[in-house]
């Protein structure tokens, strides 16, 4: 049997490598386009940065690699051009030679990735804007960066005399992973950098309070984030320096355009072979990754994939997904009867010292299917036991049914320990955990490692405590005209009250139950959740029979933008500085530059609803 594989990077590659492992005979060829197989894309932009700084750590595997390990005959600089799926054969074009030939295959795997999106822009083509996707790119951008920018350094521009200072600006177009990490990466290397997001926030995946956090974070670390605009033209002033122009009519001044506005799947050989193709516009295959032609596979990112969570196609551009699909297609292709599970999209971004990542459905996905059979709770959990030195807060959004208790999915960011909480609970997504499950999960502990109830667990607890009934929840925009009780102390109260609320410290609640109606739905509010569950015990136990309910800290409803609350940036400001409030992720990822939103405490958003 004679397999060809077109594309030799993550998807390709790492069927190439399984196929051999299962069938010593099956004659491989793998065709890639570029100069290079099985390189490492998800490190490119740590060389742009210098992290790697040696462009051939980048190279995982060469073709030499492949022929000697594993007996496929891998071919670089090599693109297929044409397929013919009834004479089963694949037109191949040598970009060193240019000569065309036609190569017969028994089974056909196209994993030719997603190339990024390059929209017909005026001077989009300027020289100093780049994509951020292969080998070749990443030199080019670092050739570019080392270059310098020449400037008139005479008298007057008509001196002709010239000099060349260092590139200093960066735009870099796109808030979705690639983007983020070359902004942070173009940080390192001492640039002064704008991000310009079209949509109203970055990292779309994550429910908007939670990119708030990271835009926050982003802007702390010295990234200027436009939300909200959308780059229109690029222009080259008489300097050569870029000018990058936006719908809004804004101009930013660049010495290098970075262009992260997303990735489309490449179904070019697909369309012309007649495959199907989905309305996402990827290639359509079944579980097994076999398109509509039986003897043609296909995986990675050009393909659709069933969303775990939602059942939903999507198309999801991770490694991951694109490595597990081009072991499966192996496996079929070696008579195994495996299948793709779908996706829940998990993915993490690190960033400067911080590091977001989510899995399975977010809260804006369930309330675009007009699914109402969720519950949402935010916590904010140590990434290890608080008493060992090191442990940071980690902010946490976690959603599960109401119906069952199904785990849904799970936001979190922080300086510590994000990884491992979304990672274990991506495998519990996937293995149908409930909360009840997270209640019991065993996970490994030892003070700097995590907490006898690890963050996981929390999640679980918290969860399962209101769907037992122990702790009603309510959200900051469900308040009614029920009583709002907030149970800090006063010395918390001075750097942030919230209006219309009555103050009975926690400390305090048991001898004063007889101010609180037993006629009126009571909210009790804290500033992470913790006291706010403890005084719902105390009342629920003592007899108040009407809904007490506690409220969700986090829960930012439609635009949580502070433009025109002043007093309320004055006061998260000062309220941070006088009482300490900003530790640990409060500080890290909140915004606090005017007219930006900050990460809210409660108090902060009651304030911004009160005042709508
Ligand atoms: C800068 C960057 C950072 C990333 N970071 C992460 C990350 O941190 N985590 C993560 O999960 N994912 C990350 N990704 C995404 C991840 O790299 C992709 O999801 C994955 O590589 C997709 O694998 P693939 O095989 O579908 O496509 P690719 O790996 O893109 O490989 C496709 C290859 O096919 C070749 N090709 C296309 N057409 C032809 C043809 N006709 N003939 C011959 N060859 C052809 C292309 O040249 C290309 O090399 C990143 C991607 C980039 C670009």
């Amino acid at each position: 049997m004679k397999v060809m594989i077109v594309g030799g990077v993550a998807g390709g590659a790492s069927c190439a490598a399984r196929l051999r492992r299962l069938d010593e005979n099956v004659e491989i060829v793998m065709v890639e386009r570029g100069p290079y197989v099985s390189y490492a894309n998800c490190g490119l932009p740590y060389h742009v940065g210098g992290v790697i700084p040696e462009e051939s750590e980048l190279l995982v595997a060469t073709a030499a690699t492949f022929k000697g390990l594993f007996k496929v005959d891998a071919r670089v600089n090599c693109e297929a051009v044409a397929v013919n799926p009834k004479n089963k054969t694949v037109d191949l074009k040598n970009h060193e030679t240019g000569e065309v030939t036609t190569e017969s295959y028994d089974k056909l795997v196209l994993s030719p990735g997603a190339p990024s999106i390059r929209p017909p822009l005026p001077g989009i083509d300027l020289p100093g804007i780049f994509a951020v996707r292969t080998v070749p790119d990443a030199r080019a951008i670092r050739e570019w960066l080392d270059k310098g920018t020449p400037f008139l350094a005479g008298m007057s521009k008509y001196s002709g005399i010239q000099a060349v200072r260092p590139k200093t600006r960066a735009v870099v177009v796109g808030g979705g992973f690639i983007g983020l990490e070359m902004a942070e990466n173009l940080v390192h290397r001492g640039f002064d950098v704008t991000l310009v997001e079209m949509g109203d926030q970055i990292l779309g995946p994550m429910d908007k309070e939670m990119a708030r956090m990271v835009e926050g974070y982003l802007e702390n670390h010295g990234v200027n984030v436009v939300l909200n605009d959308g780059a229109e033209a690029f222009k080259q002033s008489s300097t050569g320096a870029l000018e990058v122009h936006t719908k809004s009519g804004a101009m930013h001044p660049a010495d290098i355009v970075i262009l992260g506005i997303g990735v489309r799947p490449d179904t070019t050989l697909a369309k012309q072979a007649g495959l199907e193709i989905g309305e996402l516009g990827g290639i359509r295959t079944d579980e097994q990754m076999r398109t509509s032609e039986p003897d043609i596979f296909a995986a990675g990112d050009a393909v659709e994939v069933k969303d775990f969570g939602t059942d939903e196609w999507s198309l999801v551009a991770l490694a991951g997904p694109a490595n597990r699909q081009g072991r499966i297609v192996a496996d079929v292709i070696a008579g195994r009867d495996s299948r793709f599970r779908g996706t829940q999209g998990t993915a993490i971004i690190g960033l400067f010292d911080g590091t977001a990542a989510w899995t399975g459905v977010s809260e804006k996905t369930l309330k675009r299917l007009g699914d109402k059979d969720y519950e949402k709770v935010y916590l904010f959990p140590n990434s290890h036991a608080g008493y060992y030195p090191g442990a940071k807060p980690i902010a946490m959004k976690f959603l599960f049914r109401k119906s069952d208790g199904r785990v849904l999915g799970a936001q979190a960011l922080g300086e510590d320990g994000v990884d491992k909480r979304i990672s274990a609970l991506a495998a519990l997504i996937q293995m149908g955990a409930t909360v009840y499950d997270l209640e019991e999960t065993e996970l490994c502990y030892a003070p700097q490692f995590g907490s006898a109830k690890d963050p996981v667990n929390f999640c679980g607890m918290v969860a399962a405590g209101i769907l037992r009934g122990d702790m009603p929840i309510s959200h900051w925009n469900e308040t009614g005209d029920g009583l709002v009780v907030d149970v800090r102390e006063p010395s918390e109260l001075a750097a942030e009250e919230v209006e219309g609320t009555v103050n009975i410290p926690l400390s305090q609640l048991r001898g004063r139950l007889d101010e609180l109606p037993r006629d009126k739905t009571i909210h009790v509010f804290c500033r992470s959740g913790q006291r706010s569950y403890y005084a719902t015990r105390v009342l629920l136990q003592n007899g108040f029979d009407v809904p007490v309910n506690l409220l969700s800290i986090w829960d930012l409803k439609t635009n949580p933008t502070f433009v025109g609350f002043s007093t309320t940036r004055w006061s998260l400001t000062w309220g941070m500085a006088k009482f300490g409030l900003a530790t640990g992720w409060y500080s890290k990822f909140s915004r606090n530059r005017v007219g930006r939103t900050a990460a809210p405490s409660w108090s902060i958003m009651w304030r911004m609803e009160r005042n709508r």
